[in-house]
């Protein structure tokens, strides 16, 4: 016992020892010389010299204007020789550590992502899985694409079944908003023929009757997605994942959406240990949100600049190429014998009103998911409501994905002080699949809309959702100004954007987005010295952004990652 003692004495000692190292090394005073830096300031300015000292900027402009104040200050000259400066890539919206989550349950992911072609490949990896893994123990897959397999279709509980009988199987779509269990799993979360499908979800079922199939829709996916919470040696090993699939990307600033008490309290304690070198900006589920709010919970106590809790985040429908996403108009081609299928909402709408009302009426801001029109529609009117009711100013309550908004919808958000997140990859990774099955070709011109938002002087945000796809900040700029899909046929010309206006979803206007703009987002003076060196500028050479390599990843004038 004494042994112990003073073994956890000695750790504690080394912990706090590293954190107070930490905190007394502050970074020295640098000019940048010798490329170019995209400021990204009110006036779009691009200078030739950026000085920084500890963790904030001290000015940019001409070499020459900077040079005194180098000297002074015993400034390191840093030769960008001929790369460029941005300023730090802020995720608007994503879940983050979740793109650690393939260093602990099985990636199911296709390529180019991962390496499922087909059923086989499928449960060829959930078979690997269920051989090193003891009976009776659960096996998490994520992220695989029925529209990306060969055969077109979602695994069914007889597929799984193929990988163990022994396991409970749980695997979920890359959306996130469907999910398959096989046979054990079914059995051991109770679910069975007599079970009915619960609000905003459904239990698919086989054609002989009511026996479930496996596949489960929005909430019904919760005996898999309560799998999802990965044990605490596994959050260590996702934190340090995603740390360093964020940085070798350029990101400064991580979101997390739909964040529980848990996982808030791991975050600043995470930080705080120098284990998170990315900023957070943490939105909490609504259960978390009335922890905050009822004082059981606390956030960012350490220091807000590291860890801050943003947006209650709500979920109004589901996936379009899930055919969760609530439509207007029904499907293209659609999921079953209904020709006017037109998907569904997760939560009534009388539900929304209610949570938007209580949360606004708190005074916070909002993040609502809603990819569908129609869901779009019932958002809209419930922050509508909710501002009659109790009228606040500058809400920057944000749509997430928005990613069938049309334009009466987007003169509503001008007029309500809403802001689209769009999920501006959604183009590349599904944009065939949109035109051909989901939406045919006018509709899926026209997702995610970010020139239309412009036209209308709505300001707003592009994302990657990561791991719904993998964080690439330069691929998400190269999609709004491009949007090629994989076939390479340009989707929706006319919602193209230039590259200084994507650049600007992805660093001011999200840092905006998250009432940041005040401290991040732009290289000025008293700023945070979070930025990216690139090997070029992004604003040449558009087609080709996504091939634009990141050199060096710094925060808080601290570099935190160098290729
Ligand atoms: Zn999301």
């Amino acid at each position: 016992m004494r042994i112990l003692r003073v073994v956890v004495v000695a750790a504690l000692v080394l912990v706090v020892g590293a954190v107070l190292l930490r905190a007394l090394d502050r970074p020295g005073a640098k000019l940048y010389v010798g490329g170019s830096i995209v400021t990204m300031d009110s006036q779009n300015r691009v200078v030739e010299a950026l000085a920084v000292d500890g963790d904030r900027i001290v000015s940019t402009g001409s070499r020459a204007e900077l040079q005194a104040w180098a000297q002074e200050a015993g400034a390191e000259i840093v030769d960008l020789a001929g790369r460029t400066i941005v300023p730090g890539f802020i995720d608007a919206h994503g879940h983050f550590p979740g793109a650690g989550l393939a260093a602990v349950f099985v990636d199911l992911n296709s390529p180019p992502i991962g390496s499922v072609e087909n059923m086989e490949g499928l449960v060829a990896l959930l078979s690997q899985r269920a051989a090193e893994t003891p009976e009776g123990e659960w096996i998490i897959g994520i992220g695989y694409d029925d529209t990306l397999m060969l055969e077109q279709r979602h695994p069914t509980r007889h597929d799984l079944d193929r990988a163990s009988t022994k396991h409970p199987i749980g695997v979920l779509h890359i959306s996130g908003h469907l999910g398959v269990a096989n046979s054990a799993a079914l059995e051991v979360s109770g679910i069975s023929a007599q079970t009915p499908d619960p609000q905003g979800g459904l239990i698919r079922r086989e054609d002989d009757g009511g026996r479930p199939n496996g596949i489960l829709e929005e909430t019904a996916t919760e005996p898999v997605q309560s799998r999802l919470i990965p044990g605490a040696m596994d959050v260590l090993r996702m934190l340090e994942r995603a740390n360093e699939l964020y940085l070798e990307q350029g990101v400064t600033t991580a979101q997390s959406g739909s964040t529980d008490a848990g996982l808030v309290r791991v975050f600043d304690w995470a930080s705080w240990l120098g284990m998170v070198p990315l900023r957070l900006v943490v939105w909490p589920t609504p259960e978390a949100a009335d922890s905050l709010l009822a004082g059981e919970l606390e956030a960012g106590q350490w220091d807000p600049l590291r860890v801050r809790v943003g947006a209650v985040k709500i979920i109004a429908d589901g996936s379009i190429q899930g055919y969760t996403g609530y439509l207007r108009e029904p499907y293209r081609i659609p999921p079953g014998d209904d020709p006017l299928y037109r998907g569904y909402p997760r939560v009534s709408r009388d539900e929304l009103i209610e949570q938007v009302r209580r949360y606004h009426g708190a005074g916070l801001q909002l993040a609502i998911h809603g990819n569908g029109d129609a869901s779009i529609d019932d958002i809209l009117d419930a922050i509508e409501i909710a501002q009659a009711e109790n009228p606040r100013a500058d809400t920057r309550h944000i749509i997430i994905h928005a990613q069938m908004a049309q334009d009466d919808q987007l003169d509503r958000m001008k007029q309500l002080g809403v802001l689209p997140s769009f999920f501006s990859l959604h183009t590349f990774y599904w944009g065939d699949r949109h035109r051909r099955i989901f939406m045919g070709p006018e509709r899926a011109a026209r997702m995610s809309p970010a020139k239309s938002a412009l036209a209308r002087g709505v300001r707003f945000t592009i994302h990657c959702d990561a791991p719904v796809v993998p964080m690439e900040p330069l691929r998400l700029v190269w999609a709004a100004v491009n949007r090629k899909t994989r076939s390479d046929l340009t989707l929706g010309e006319a919602e193209r954007i230039s590259p200084m206006q994507a650049l600007a979803a992805v660093t001011i206007d999200a840092a905006w987005q998250h009432f940041e703009d005040d401290v991040k987002g732009s290289l000025e003076p008293g700023k945070l010295a979070d930025f990216v060196i690139l090997s070029r500028s992004p604003l040449d050479d558009p087609e080709t952004i996504d091939e634009i390599e990141v050199i060096e990843t710094v925060i808080g004038g601290r570099t935190e990652y160098r290729r």
